[in-house]
């Protein structure tokens, strides 16, 4: 399709060629047979890479080079032995890896495919969302401020489109859109005005499109043949723990440098030194600790899909961890967004919805203006009814249909011919119809915006002139209305000869007259409430931000516990007069914010970070977007919220709701301290193992551990217990605790101290269990050094997972991967110990029931001193 020079064709001409109904859309069969045709609505990603290949990824580490080289060494010197055991380890290692590299990869994917764009087309006469790669040519595109657009296509009606096209011009000035055929030839493509191209942004108006290509056939597809996002996945904490990696990398080479020189000179051989020396630096550096962190984090994620949250940027994973501010849009995420007219008032009278009556000329204008000056609308698909758009619109619908009043069919007789669209910082909508011989405007909005237009009023069906004394009495009502929290839009309307030659806001939203207002409930979510009362306990602070009026916002507020009294609630005009560093100063004082427009969000989350506060700020409209970058969690509204909020935000709620954040805030905590507890475990272990062995080696003891004995408590103690501390359910009472500061050190708490205390302690214990073995034979010794070495970093495991509660009181089995994990590794380590071929591969002895008993109190004793610790510190 893409050779046809579509900017130069009328629509009627595209509408030809590419048949389109443009009353309907196209058909379902239609759609299936285009899509066998051109194929899906994709771009080519890059070729993802294959098994294999990964595998072979594995071998391409710094510790597995250094085994390898390990292994040809032995092979070279004769000891086969060595080279295959060394070989299998490796092999096993890279198996794991590549398990846990593709767990990780899985995760990802999923996201991904989670937050795939969607689109909405007109098809069999019905507006439906579908998913973006749905798009086939010819469908009808309709397009509204805040959508991405998803495919090329020609424009078959504009009302203020604006588009910003930058990512195929290069311009990030939005360029207005119309349906002129453009002049000339070779049109570029920023001057194309009545065509829309595949991955530009609508920042204004609304717009119906023909869709000419898709997929690899668009403009974009054309110049990006593989389009990869290059979203920053790495976590500060990621970075912060390869940071870590390559100090203990040089810490741990040194020590053993140290060793092998002292063995050396001591007189002990060169090659035993020398695999001491590679088996103890691959068992010193906790080189899984990077994929464990993957693995937790990705997991803590799907955690989050379950319960509602997508994180679109990993990092968030972990400051949300220290959110410490919420700021909360109120329609929709506070409240339920279900909405309902239950008052509608006309001058000087207030009365229930059932009660209006349409062959009343005033209540039936209010009704009206609120049909006709409407987006939205319900649909039946297949028997089915379903609401499109913004509920608050919807109500209006739903009003009308209850008096008897069709959209669809007043507007046969007053079709809509132009329109200036509902933005949130004017606050107002309008829209223009034909009628027999004039026009008519319907405006609806915030009852200030609309009264300030406003130079007639309609009362008992004839226009006066609107006096201050009209006002006065509309604003009180407007008042009464939203302290019962109430949702109120005023509605007016005006009949004019021509429509102005230029459309926009002053043009058209002036002169009007004043019919009326619509009072709407929208009830307080229920589990709001529970949250709300979690943050405060969280040491969170819950702010309410919304462009609804002070009275309904503070009338909400109080119902959830976010205000108290009514001096926390701000207008946006206020901060409009405070400075920067003014609203900073006072930010603390004001849970809600009542009146604002998006760019005074940008000023309160600024306010709130003067305080090193992280703070955590949802939004769903376009302009939301700079706040929800700016904010150290942006939280995007996954239902009603437009592409861009999506696409700026670090986080999507699929279900607009509160709750969510303050769960996602538990997880994220979670996720911190069990990647906490799993640095706890490996680098304690770790610890335990280079203590053993240097002790022993400065001592002029034998080697209590041989090479082998080392890689293998190494491959069975750090892969499986790590992980299943990964997935540590939350410590009970981690909402209780006040917010970690977002640059606190991974060690902060006490655990940098309780590594070295438990590694010295699980070193001590190996020495001990050697020493007692050793007067048997050195076989006896190495096995009892070898079973105490890892049962003690078993019992470890347990008593990690808290810092200052007994592990009874967390529960010894209420990680159920934990004592999986662990009885896995045991039955690995006692495999070398009870099977004959294994023990004499592995140089090992049998141990007796004396011995057994050595070795089962030295392992308890780390765990036991640890618990003991906690006791006193409490
Ligand atoms: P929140 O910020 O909590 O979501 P909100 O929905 O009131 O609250 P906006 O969507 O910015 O915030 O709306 C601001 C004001 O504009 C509303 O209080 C209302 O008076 C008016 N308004 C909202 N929706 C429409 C609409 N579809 N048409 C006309 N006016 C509207």
């Amino acid at each position: 399709m893409s050779s046809e020079l579509w900017y130069k064709k009328k629509p009627e001409e595209v509408m030809d060629i590419l048949k389109v109904d443009p009353k309907n859309g196209l058909a379902d069969g239609e759609v299936t047979k285009r899509r066998d045709e051109y194929g899906s609505n994709e771009l080519e990603g890059k070729k993802s890479i294959t098994l294999f290949q990964r595998f072979i990824n594995q071998f391409k580490n710094f510790m597995v080079i250094i085994l390898l080289v390990a292994a040809i060494v032995s092979g070279a010197l004769g000891e086969y032995k060595d080279t295959i055991i060394i070989a299998a380890i490796v092999l096993l290692n890279a198996i794991l890896g590549l398990v846990q590299e593709n767990k990780a990869e899985e995760s990802l994917k999923a996201l991904k495919d989670m937050s795939k764009p969607t689109a909405k087309v007109l098809r069999n006469g019905n507006i439906l969302e579908i998913n973006s790669g749905e798009i086939v040519p010819g469908d009808i595109l309709i397009l509204e401020a805040g959508d991405y657009i998803a495919a090329d296509g020609i424009l078959i009606e504009s009302a203020s489109l604006k588009v910003e096209e930058s990512a195929l011009t290069g311009e990030s000035v939005p360029v207005d859109k119309d349906l002129e055929i453009p002049e000339g030839k070779d049109i570029p493509i920023g001057d194309r005005k009545n065509m829309v191209y595949s991955t530009s942004l609508v920042t204004n108006g609304r717009g119906k499109v023909i869709v000419t290509d898709t997929g690899m056939n668009t403009e974009i597809g054309k110049i990006a043949k593989m389009i990869e996002s290059q979203e920053d996945l790495e976590t500060p904490l990621q970075k912060k723990l390869d940071q870590l990696g390559k100090y203990l990398g040089i810490i741990a080479l040194a020590v053993c440098g140290v060793i092998f020189l002292v063995g050396y000179f001591q007189g002990r051989g060169v090659f035993e030194m020398f695999m001491l020396a590679v088996s103890l630096a691959v068992a010193a550096i906790p080189e899984g600790l990077p994929a464990i962190v993957t693995i937790v984090l990705s997991l803590g994620v799907q955690r989050m899909i379950k319960k509602n949250a997508i994180i679109r940027k990993l990092p968030a994973v972990e400051t949300l961890g220290t959110a410490s501010v919420i700021c909360s849009d109120k329609t929709g995420t506070l409240t339920q967004n279900k909405m309902t007219v239950t008052k509608v008032y006309t001058y000087n009278k207030l009365i229930d919805s059932e009660d209006v009556n349409i062959e009343n000329t005033d209540e039936e204008l209010a009704v009206m203006t609120g049909l006709m000056c409407n987006d939205s609308s319900i649909e039946e698909n297949k028997g089915e009814k379903k609401a499109i758009g913004d509920p608050t619109e919807i109500a209006l619908i739903v009003l009308g249909r209850d008096k008897g009043l069709y959209r669809k069919k007043l507007e046969e007789e007053m079709p809509r011919v132009e329109e200036v669209p509902f933005d949130s910082d004017r606050k107002m909508m309008s829209t223009i119809h034909k009628k027999e011989n004039n026009y008519r405007v319907f405006t609806k909005g915030a009852i200030d915006v609309i009264l300030d237009r406003c130079k007639g009023i309609l009362i008992d069906g004839e226009v006066k002139d609107i006096t201050e004394e009209h006002k006065q009495k509309i604003i009180e009502e407007n008042e009464n209305m939203a302290s019962n929290a109430l949702r109120v839009l005023g509605l007016a309307y005006k009949d004019i000869e021509k429509i102005p030659d230029r459309i926009n806001s002053e043009s058209v939203e002036s002169d009007l007259v004043f019919v009326g207002m619509s009072g709407m409930i929208d009830p307080p979510r229920e589990e709001v409430k529970v949250s709300v009362e979690e943050c405060r306990r969280a040491g969170i602070k819950p702010v309410m931000i919304t462009g609804d009026y002070k009275i309904t916002a503070i009338a909400i507020a109080r119902e959830l516990g976010i205000l108290e009294s009514d001096e926390e609630a701000i207008e946006g005009k206020e901060i409009e007069k405070l400075s920067d560093s003014e609203l900073a100063a006072n930010v603390e004082k004001y849970s809600v914010y009542a009146r604002v427009s998006p760019e005074h969000k940008v000023k309160i989350v600024k306010a709130w970070q003067s305080h090193e506060k992280v703070v955590a700020m949802t939004g769903d409209g376009v302009n939301d977007a700079p706040a929800l970058k700016r904010a150290n969690i942006g939280c995007a509204m996954g239902i009603t919220g437009t592409d861009v909020s999506k696409e700026a935000a670090d986080m999507v709620l699929t279900d607009d709701n509160f709750s969510t954040i303050v769960s996602a805030v538990e997880e994220g905590r979670s996720i911190f301290d069990n990647i906490k507890k799993s640095i706890h475990y490996l680098l304690s272990c770790n610890v335990g193992e280079i203590i053993a062995l240097f002790v022993a080696l400065v001592i002029g003891m034998p080697t209590p551990l041989l090479p082998i004995h080392i890689l293998w408590v190494n491959l069975i103690t750090d892969s499986f217990p790590a992980l299943a501390l990964g997935v540590d359910p939350p410590e009970p009472g981690i909402m209780d605790r006040k917010p970690r500061a977002s640059d606190e050190s991974i060690f902060a708490g006490g655990l940098g101290i309780s590594i070295f205390v438990k590694g010295f302690v699980i070193g001590a214990v190996t020495i001990i269990a050697f020493y007692l073995g050793k007067e048997v034979n050195i076989e006896t010794g190495r096995t009892m050094a070898l079973v105490t070495l890892a049962v003690s970093q078993f019992a470890n495991s347990l008593t990690i997972r808290s810092m200052d509660k007994s592990m009874f009181k967390v529960g010894v089995f209420s990680n159920k991967y934990l004592i999986g994990a662990i009885a896995l590794s045991a039955t690995l380590l006692l495999s070398v110990v009870f099977i004959p071929p294994l023990r004499n591969i592995f140089e090992l002895s049998s141990l007796d029931g004396v011995h057994w008993i050595y070795v089962g109190l030295l392992s308890l004793l780390p765990m036991t001193i640890s618990e003991v610790l906690k006791k006193i510190r409490n």
